[in-house]
Formats: structure tokens, sequence, C-alpha cells
């Protein structure tokens, strides 16, 4: 009796231990099947096209201006393909490993802070619900802007006309440099010159560049994160200073999309394709977007 009643509590337990087991490694697979496959699987990179404007005014389009209508049917356009515009906040904080980003993002970003970015450009962005970056030049604001004050196609926005820009939550500000947007100036852009050493270099770039952020600073109480390459002319011995000077992202003009990822180093040498006004819509958006 005594012996009967070990054995079948003896096989009892073993069948509810093995019961137990299996159950653990169930919950143990699935588990960690659940738990890591949002933190082991690298995320796949993002396709970020860039769209690069200049000046938008009038009737008469160029390969660096565009009018208010052809702005305005490009961001039809990406809003009716579903493209979101994400901002150089949005795309830091990403590869800082904070937040997402849109199914279909779109950066837009015009250059060389014409007044008419004021006029014709924030109450489209407005209309459509985006954002854009747009690049000054210190040296067009504080010397030529003053002089010619709001004349749509060739005026320079002033520093009232960016704390407008800024303050309205749709423009990010970009610097693109205080005085090297020049191509007669014995360099091109602010690329290194033939002949000079690297810390003559180094120290050019970084005393013209931090002039500008010094008067974002007193101007508006702000320090813009976007470094934008005049002419797209960039320089190896560059980097160094401009990541010293706190920028988080740079902007060429080589014509190609970017592969966003949670690497911050890929926001460095981030290309665009100018959107000249010698295109239609349909054909500058199927090229960048490949639909
Ligand atoms: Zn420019």
């Amino acid at each position: 009796m005594y012996r009967s009643y070990s054995v079948s509590r003896f096989l009892w337990l073993l069948a509810a231990d093995a019961v137990i087991f299996a159950l653990c490694a169930v919950f143990f697979f699935v588990g960690r099947s659940f738990f890591t496959s949002a933190d082991s699987e690298p995320e796949p990179p993002v396709r970020l096209p860039v769209i690069m404007y200049h000046s938008v005014y009038g009737d008469t389009p160029s390969e660096y201006v565009v009018t208010p209508a052809q702005l305005e049917s490009d961001l039809r356009w990406l809003s009716e393909n579903g493209y979101k515009s994400v901002t150089a906040e949005q795309l830091i904080a990403y590869t800082q490993g904070r937040g997402g980003l849109p199914l279909k993002p779109v950066m837009i970003t015009l250059d060389d802070g014409y007044y008419n970015n004021l006029t014709y450009l924030l109450p489209l962005l407005e209309k459509y619900d985006m954002t854009a970056v747009v690049s000054v030049v210190g040296s067009y604001t504080d010397n030529d802007a003053a002089c010619d004050p709001h004349i749509p196609c060739y005026s320079y926005l002033t520093w009232d006309d960016i704390a407008l820009l800024a303050g309205s939550g749709r423009v990010e500000l970009g610097n693109h440099t205080y005085d090297m947007h020049s191509l007669y100036s014995g360099r091109t852009g602010c690329k290194r010159k033939e002949g000079e050493s690297e810390g003559e270099y180094r120290q050019a770039l970084g005393e013209d560049i931090s002039r500008l952020q010094c008067e974002f600073s007193a101007n508006l109480g702000l320090a813009p994160r976007v470094f934008t390459y005049p002419f797209g002319a960039v320089s190896r011995e560059s980097l160094p200073v401009i990541r010293e000077n706190g920028f988080l992202m740079t902007l060429t003009c080589r014509e190609r999309a970017n592969l966003i990822t949670r690497d911050p180093d890929c926001l460095y040498g981030i290309g665009r394709f100018n959107r000249s006004g010698l295109t239609t819509t349909e054909t500058f958006m199927r090229r960048i977007t490949q639909e």
C-alpha cells in the first residue's frame, strides 16, 4: 500500500513537472520573440527626399525661382500623395533614438533668406500644414535687407522678418554662413582655398559661422543646428569646425535621397534636389520620390 502510493505520487509529480517545464519553455520563447523583436532587429533606413528652393515670386520661373503657384502645386502634390514634412529637430531626435518618422517623410528647404519666403512661403506652409528650413546668409540680412526692404523679387529677410518666421512654429533656421556665400572672394563658398593651411581654413570658417550663430542668438535667442553649405561646396576639413559650433545636420546640393537611421552621423551631408522652376510639379516629384 505504502509502496504503490509512493509510485503513483512520483508519477503524478513527474507529469506535473513535465507540464510546468513545457509551459515555461513556451512562455520563454514566445516572450523572448515578443519583447526583443523591436530592440534586436535593426530598423530599416527611412528614405528622405529633401527639396531645395530659393526664391518664390512672380510669374517667370527659372532655375532658382519658382512662382507662388508652383510652390502651392508642389505642396498640394505632396499632401495629396501622403507626404508629411519633417523638421530638422524631428530628424535629430530620431537619430538620437527618440520618436519616429512618418511613413512618407519629406523635408522642405529654402536657401539664401529671401524676403519672399515670408510673404509667399509661410501662408502656404500654414495652408498645407507643413514646415520648412530657411537658411540665412548673415551679411545679406545685415547689409542688404536694410537697404532694400520688402521687395519680393530680390529683397532679403531682415532680423524682424526672420523672427516672424521663427515665431510661426513652421520655419526652422539654418546657418548659410555669415559672409562666405560668394564665388568671387578667392574661395568657392566656404570651401578651403588653394594654398590655405588647414589651420588658416579652420580659423576662417570658424569665425564666419560663429559670427552668424552669435547674431542668431542676439536677435532671436536661438542657435540653429542646421548648417547649409553655400553652392553645396564641401571641404573635408569643414566638418570638425561645423561640429564644434554645435551643428547636428549639414545640407549639401548633392541630388540624391537620404537614408535616415538611428545614427546621428547620417545627418551630415544631406543630399537635396534643386526645385527648378523650369519643370512641372509632377515631373519633379516623381523624380525625387521615385513614385
Ligand atoms: Zn545659397
